[in-house]
């Protein structure tokens, strides 16, 4: 209790005093293995510490206003780092923006994000938002499927995180516009020793196939995983074969890279 009480003092901190700094991890087509899109991942800066990462104040993404104004602080950084490198002439990839469940249960969810969108003058299409199933439990979820609905008439395409480690009803799969599948890293970790996790693996592929829905692969850190993938025809991979989470410069330099390179957009 002790520490979650100091955990969400530190974010109190860290969000009054605008610390937030969103580091963004590259996901890629295993295909061609070009970029396809970033995960903003949050990072606050501590001033003699450096940098320091979302585990630091976790208690805080189960708290509501915690959990709001940390969401606000990352909302709003990632558009000013999208109109930059807009402006800066680059062109720009989808990034997806973790929701945690509390965020849900104020209803001006949508409009806060779509306001935020329509400041900077940026395209709903160049936002994802990543949740968990538990946002389909508990308080306030009555409303999750017509918000999120309401995401996916917008653009904004909507990714099923850490697939397969929480109480995973297939329903919500069909219930919910769920453009993409997160295959949890626990299950890519022993994919190639563990009979168990390649069945799983293989299964929610057959599946996100069947139902048309795209598969990131989170956590893959080796080329044989990479490979086994992409054998099985999973779309897309993110991990730390890839690259990992990086400040906005380095990312910006991986989209100038692809400009460079002939574009993949
Ligand atoms: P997540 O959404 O599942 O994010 C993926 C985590 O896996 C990240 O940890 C990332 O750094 C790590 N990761 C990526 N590739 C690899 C790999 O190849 N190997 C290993 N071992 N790890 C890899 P991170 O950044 O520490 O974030 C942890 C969690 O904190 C996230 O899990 C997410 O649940 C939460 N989180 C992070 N940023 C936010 C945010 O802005 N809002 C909310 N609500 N939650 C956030
Ligand atoms: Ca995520
Ligand atoms: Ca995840």
């Amino acid at each position: 209790m002790q520490r979650r009480t100091s955990m969400l003092s530190v974010a109190r901190m860290v969000a009054r005093n605008d610390r937030v700094m969103p580091f963004y991890q590259p996901k890629v087509s295993l295909k061609d293995g070009k970029l396809s899109g970033f995960e903003a991942l949050l990072r606050w800066r501590h001033d003699t510490v450096g940098v320091q990462g979302p585990d630091t104040i976790a208690a805080a993404f189960d708290d509501l206003a915690a959990a709001i104004s940390l969401g606000e602080r990352m909302l709003e950084r990632v558009c000013a780092d999208l109109a930059r490198w807009r402006d800066n002439g680059l062109v720009l990839t989808r990034v997806a923006l973790n929701l945690s469940p509390a965020e849900f249960r104020r209803d001006d969810l949508f409009d806060r994000i779509m306001g935020q969108l329509g400041r900077y003058d940026l395209p709903a299409e160049l936002l994802e938002l990543e949740v968990t199933e538990t946002v389909f439990l508990g308080r306030g979820a009555d409303s999750v499927g017509g918000t999120l609905a309401a995401f996916h008439r917008a653009g904004v395409t909507v990714a099923l995180d850490d697939f397969g480690t929480g109480y995973a009803s297939l329903k919500h799969l069909r219930e919910f516009p769920v453009d993409v599948i997160k295959i949890d890293r626990s299950f890519i970790a022993d994919l190639l020793k563990d009979s168990g996790d390649a069945a799983i693996v293989n299964a929610v592929l057959g599946l996100a196939n069947q139902l048309q829905i795209a598969v990131v692969a989170e956590g893959v850190e080796t080329p044989e995983q990479a490979a086994y993938l992409l054998a099985r025809n999973c779309g897309h991979a993110q991990g730390y074969l890839f690259g990992r989470p990086m400040p906005a410069d380095a990312a910006e330099a991986l989209l100038t890279q692809t400009v460079k390179g002939g574009g993949s957009h």
